[in-house]
């Protein structure tokens, strides 16, 4: 097996599984890209099977400790152990789940939920994608699907050398499945919908944040398919509006509200312009939600995330009556939890408020993070009540 020795001071040693270009002392064998490799460190010692990319910034992926292929049986062995991993976790019984959660489900790049018949696959690293055929037998082994969809749409596609692609690998093609997320509907898409259709890791959250929204004027922004705004609703929020700035996604909404029973206005707007808007006209709100996309999916372009963040914040912070709740989400691993945290804090400075932490949120258990690998963990919220000057 071709190969790749690592320098001794790689984060490899440290029990991550990625190596970065920066990180190799060597390779041997000749590798190709998307082969699996062998690791060894500078002793030429084994320290197990990677997949190889060298066109991207993560050259290797560590996947086994052992000497391993990426043959029909390890993906199947893969997927047992998911499976097994998620009947563990006491997951609201809709059947809808992510099963599959890239290097957190020993399979890096590669990202399958289900939808109860239906079952969404991406393959975001070189080596997997060449396997998709591999992956999608094991797939229909191992959970006999009435369908099997590829989404491979997202951006982090690029920096591993790869076309976007959405096809049909299996069965007849998915209609709209619809959902009840205990008081409201929500709709999932999976040919059409941003994403894989919906936001899987955000299906806890709404429960967590409706538990604080009774008798409250609530403003939903970054709304999406309605997914916290109808939750609200639903939970005894006096008036909802929710803000998007994508019409397919609100139309998603309506049908959602309408099928729930459930009165929101939603609104086609930029956050931005609405917030502003919002303070100039005096509204006043007593429970803000910020659910934003990730504005950065590079380290580089930290800065001008945190800007926009910062800009957001400060915005609800002015619209939040006293005693109002400002729950907020950062989705973008880029930004742990100090960094996040820092923009609140800056923000509510600015605004000359007193904020005090009543919850705090994360993305879904079947998203798990694996200690030793923090960009497994992406998904961080807190909820903060504004306080009144003691
Ligand atoms: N809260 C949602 C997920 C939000 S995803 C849920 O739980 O399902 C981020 C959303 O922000 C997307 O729907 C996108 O269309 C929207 N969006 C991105 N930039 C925006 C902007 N500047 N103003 C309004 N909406 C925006």
């Amino acid at each position: 097996m071709p190969g790749l020795v690592v320098n001794p001071r790689a984060r490899i040693f440290h029990g991550h599984d990625w190596v970065y270009a920066s990180e190799i002392k060597k390779a041997f064998g000749n590798p190709q890209p998307g082969d699996v490799i062998s690791l060894k460190d500078f002793r030429d010692r084994p320290l197990g099977s990677a997949i190889y990319n060298p066109q991207s910034q993560i050259v290797a992926r560590r996947f086994s400790r052992r000497r391993q292929e990426l043959d029909l049986d390890f993906f199947k062995r893969r997927l047992d152990r998911a499976l097994s991993h998620r009947n563990t976790l006491r997951l609201s019984p809709h059947g809808f789940a992510r099963i599959v959660w890239s290097e957190s489900d020993g399979l890096p790049g590669v990202i399958i939920d289900q939808y109860d018949g239906t079952v969404v696959l991406q393959t975001n690293t070189l080596a997997m994608d060449q396997r998709r055929d591999l992956l999608t037998e094991a797939i229909k082994a191992t959970l006999s699907p009435d369908s099997i969809v590829e989404r491979n749409d997202s951006t982090i596609r690029k920096p591993e050398g790869l076309e976007t692609r959405e096809s049909l690998l299996h069965g007849a093609s998915p209609n709209p499945l619809s959902v009840d997320l205990s008081g409201f509907a929500q709709t999932v898409d999976v040919l059409g919908g941003q994403k894989t259709g919906v936001y899987l890791d955000q299906w806890d959250n709404y429960r967590k944040v409706a538990a604080l929204a009774k008798d409250r004027r609530t403003l939903d922004c970054f709304t999406n398919q309605g997914g916290f705004a109808l939750a609200c609703k639903a939970a005894g929020a006096t008036e909802v509006t929710a803000i998007d700035s994508s019409e397919p996604t609100l139309e998603i909404a309506r049908q959602n509200a309408a099928a729930s029973n459930l009165e929101i206005t939603w609104q086609n707007a930029n956050v931005f312009d609405h917030l502003k808007q919002a303070d100039t006209d005096q509204a006043r709100y007593d429970l803000v939600i910020l659910d934003p996309p990730s504005f950065t999916r590079r380290k580089g372009a930290l800065k001008d995330a945190l800007r926009g963040y910062k800009e957001i914040h400060l915005r609800a912070l002015k619209i939040l009556e006293t005693g109002g709740i400002l729950a907020t989400f950062s989705c973008s691993h880029h930004v742990n939890h100090e960094t996040f945290l820092g923009v609140i804090r800056d923000a509510a400075v600015d605004a000359k408020r007193q904020l005090r932490l009543v919850d705090t949120f994360s993305q879904r258990a079947d998203h798990p993070v694996l200690a030793t690998l923090p960009e497994t963990e992406y998904l961080r919220g807190f909820a903060f009540e504004t306080i009144g000057a003691w």
